[in-house]
């Protein structure tokens, strides 16, 4: 990808990417890491979260098209191989905090995979 922004040395997500925090890492490839939630609201919940420091999809560009759109198609893969019942009557949730208002706490944009039998934490 040409120009990625810099880690952010304040971000706690590029502090995982770089390996001075760890994760329960459930997925890696050059672009992509997927871990576990801290704190799951479900019985599966993971992070699918770009390895370059993007804030959130508010500053998402045309040259983040194939990047999103791997997160997208990378999602129902991981939820799967993690634990989420296949077919209609399973499923999984993903979900994508943008901003404050939008309920973002971690201001490194991350993709939230959810599922497992019900009833679940929060959601
Ligand atoms: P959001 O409100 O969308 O920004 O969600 C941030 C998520 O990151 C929350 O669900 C937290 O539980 C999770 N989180 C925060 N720190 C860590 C960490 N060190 N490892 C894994 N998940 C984390
Ligand atoms: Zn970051």
């Amino acid at each position: 990808m040409s120009h990625p922004n810099p880690p952010d040395p304040d971000c706690i997500f590029c502090k995982i990417v770089a390996g001075q925090i760890p994760c329960r890492k459930v997925y890696e490839d050059d672009e992509l890491l997927a871990f576990h939630d801290i704190n799951p609201w479900a019985p599966v919940h993971f992070l699918l979260i770009p390895k370059e420091h993007l804030e959130s999809l508010a500053v998402t560009h045309a040259r983040h098209e194939l990047l999103l759109g791997r997160m997208m198609l990378l999602a129902p893969r991981l939820a799967l191989e993690q634990g989420c019942t296949p077919g209609r009557d399973g499923g999984f949730r993903v979900l994508v905090n943008n901003g404050r208002e939008g309920g973002q706490e971690v201001l490194h944009l991350h993709m939230h995979v959810m599922g497992g039998p019900r009833p679940w934490k929060r959601g």
